[in-house]
Formats: structure tokens, C-alpha cells, sequence
């Protein structure tokens, strides 16, 4: 059984850091609780008792999302069902219902944050590829002489390994801010054991823009999960394609050193196959996906 002294839930930002900075050790800060309730299971056959819950669900601040200078910030209780039902973010984060739609099932994407997701730090959560594509950063904040602080950290630098991140004791994630790519193609490869409900052993997100032509590249972001304790972004990948006519040649090209720049820079080789397919599937798919522009590959110009 997981048992508690007190179970705190704050309706204000001031009030989940002022609870949280002074809750006793081994008290737990929770959104959806949908990783700390399996780890309260994991190993035991029974018994956690947790001095305090902070439960941060119903956080005025952390509801809902901004757009600004090309950017949307997402309140650090977006859940990724909202990825899948609210219309803006399905326009402006193109690969995150393809990322959604494959996270756990129905009942626990309506309760699994992002941030939470983040938070966990796992090698293998879906969150950071998609979140590292679509360069994102993660707002935390504390309490310092009673004045609300903040800090902000790009994903790759929030993240330092696995389970490990650059929260300190008395902070929260707010939000996370992600670029807005309106008229992109996204997409989301994973593999695990089941497609679902299991955890991916790796996964790739990309998001893709043809220009307005359909034959050229004019933008392109791929990041990798699962290969390595932090995601991936195959820069030199995306450069490469910048520019180029769309081909299947082009994209075999950039799978292929897409597992080399992999290959650089983790030493999980048996997983080379399975980069090169991702990259390839997830550039294609995502073209395929892309609103508005008819997409012509080069071969089938010339067939
Ligand atoms: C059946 C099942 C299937 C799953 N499938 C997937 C999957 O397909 N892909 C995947 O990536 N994950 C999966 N997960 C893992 C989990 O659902 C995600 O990691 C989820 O996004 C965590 O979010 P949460 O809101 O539930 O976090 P919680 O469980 O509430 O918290 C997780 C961690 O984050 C911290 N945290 C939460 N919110 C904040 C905040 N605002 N500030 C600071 N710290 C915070 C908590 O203290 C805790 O350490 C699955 C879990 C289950 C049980």
C-alpha cells in the first residue's frame, strides 16, 4: 500500500514552491503520478510510505499554453492527450500527436504531463527527442528570500542522465517552450516490444518543411531517443538535407549518416539498422504530412 502523512494539493504557483521547499525529506512532488505510482509498486510487495505529497494539478500557472515571438509555452500541466484533442497545439507542434498517439493509452496520456515526463529523465521517455527537435526549453522555478526565482535550460542541458536533471530541492517546471512550426510535416517513429503501453526501447522525431516548389528541403529537425542517456539532434543530418531536391537518394544519404553521427557518439551498434530506418521513415512520413504543399520526389519526376 502507498500511504501518506499529508496530501498537499496548491492552487497557486507560491504556494507548491513554499509546500515544496519546506516538505520533509522523501516527500514527493507529483503531477499525473503516472511514473510515481509504478515506482512506488516496483520491488515491493506492498508498503511506501511517503511523508508528503505536493500535488501540483491544480496550479492556476500551469494550465493551458502562450504563442509569442514564434514560440509556445506550454503550462507545466499539459497532458499529452491535449497533444492529440487541442487544435493549436496539433497545428504548431506537428510531430506531437504522431509522439502522443503511440504514449501509453487513453487513461494514462490524460494524466501524464510532459513536464513529468521530462522530470523522469528517462534514456527512453518519447517526450525528449520530440521536445529536443522542436528546441525546446524547460522553465523552473524556486523560492529564494520569498521572491518566486526562475531558471531556463534547453532539454539536452536539463536533462544530465539517466533519472538525473538539474532540478534542485524546492524546484518545479512551470512550463516548457518549444519553437512553433506552423506548415511543417512531423512525425514519430518508436519501437519497443509493443508499439504501446511499453516504454520504447528508441524512438526518433522529425519534423520536416518541402518548400513551397514540394521538390526542395527548406527545413528539416530529427532527434533521437532511447540511443544515449540524453536525446540526439543529428545536426549535421539536418544541414546536409537544407537545400537539397527531394529524393529517395537524398534521404538514404542522410540515414546513413544519420547512424554514423549515432555510431560517433554512443557505442550501441546493434541499434544502427534501427536508426537508419527511423530516419528514413520519419523524413518520409513527415513529408507526407506536411499541410498544403504536394510533395514530389525527385525519381518519380523523372520515372
Ligand atoms: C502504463 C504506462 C505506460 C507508459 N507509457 C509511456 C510511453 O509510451 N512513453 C513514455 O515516455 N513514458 C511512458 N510512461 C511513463 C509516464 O507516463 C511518463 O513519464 C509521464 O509523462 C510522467 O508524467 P506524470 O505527470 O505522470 O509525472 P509524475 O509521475 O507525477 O512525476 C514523474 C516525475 O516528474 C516529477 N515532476 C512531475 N511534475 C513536475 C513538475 N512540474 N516539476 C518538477 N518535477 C515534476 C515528479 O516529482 C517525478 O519525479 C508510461 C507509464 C505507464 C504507467
Amino acid at each position: 500500500m502507498l500511504t501518506c502523512d499529508t496530501y498537499h494539493l496548491p492552487t497557486t504557483l507560491r504556494d507548491a514552491l513554499e509546500l515544496w521547499s519546506e516538505a520533509p525529506e522523501g516527500s514527493r512532488l507529483v503531477s499525473g503520478a503516472t511514473d510515481i505510482l509504478p515506482w512506488a509498486r516496483e520491488g515491493r510487495a506492498g508498503d511506501v510510505h511517503i511523508p508528503s505529497f505536493v500535488d501540483v494539478t491544480r496550479v492556476a500557472e500551469f494550465e493551458g499554453h502562450s504563442l509569442a515571438n514564434g514560440r509556445i509555452t506550454l503550462g507545466a500541466n499539459v497532458v499529452y492527450q491535449d497533444f492529440l484533442t487541442d487544435g493549436v497545439l496539433k497545428h504548431l507542434l506537428p510531430c506531437m500527436p504522431y509522439c502522443a498517439i503511440w504514449f501509453a493509452d487513453d487513461q494514462i496520456r490524460e494524466q501524464a504531463t510532459l513536464a513529468g515526463n521530462l522530470a523522469n529523465a528517462s534514456p527512453v521517455a518519447d517526450g525528449t527527442p520530440a521536445v529536443a527537435a522542436l528546441n525546446g526549453a524547460v522553465e523552473i522555478a524556486r523560492l529564494e528570500d520569498g521572491e518566486i526565482k526562475t531558471r531556463r535550460f534547453t532539454v539536452s542541458d536539463f536533462i544530465l542522465g539517466p533519472g538525473r536533471t538539474v532540478l534542485q530541492p524546492g524546484e518545479i517546471i512551470t512550463s516548457v517552450s518549444l519553437d512553433a512550426l506552423a506548415g511543417y510535416g512531423g512525425s514519430f517513429q518508436k519501437v519497443g516490444q509493443r508499439r504501446s503501453l511499453v516504454i520504447s526501447i528508441a524512438c526518433c522525431a522529425a519534423l520536416v518543411k518541402a518548400d513551397s516548389t514540394g521538390r526542395v528541403f527548406d527545413d528539416v529537425r530529427l532527434a533521437l531517443g532511447g540511443v544515449g542517456p540524453r536525446p540526439i539532434r543529428l545536426n549535421a543530418v539536418e544541414s546536409q538535407l537544407r537545400g537539397e531536391r527531394i529524393s529517395r537518394r537524398t534521404i538514404d544519404r542522410a540515414a546513413q549518416l544519420a547512424a554514423d553521427e549515432v555510431a560517433s557518439r554512443s557505442r550501441q551498434e546493434y541499434r544502427r539498422s534501427v536508426v537508419i530506418g527511423f530516419v528514413k521513415a520519419g523524413i518520409e512520413e513527415a513529408l507526407e504530412n506536411q499541410p498544403d504543399v504536394d510533395v514530389k520526389f525527385e525519381e518519380m519526376e523523372n520515372a
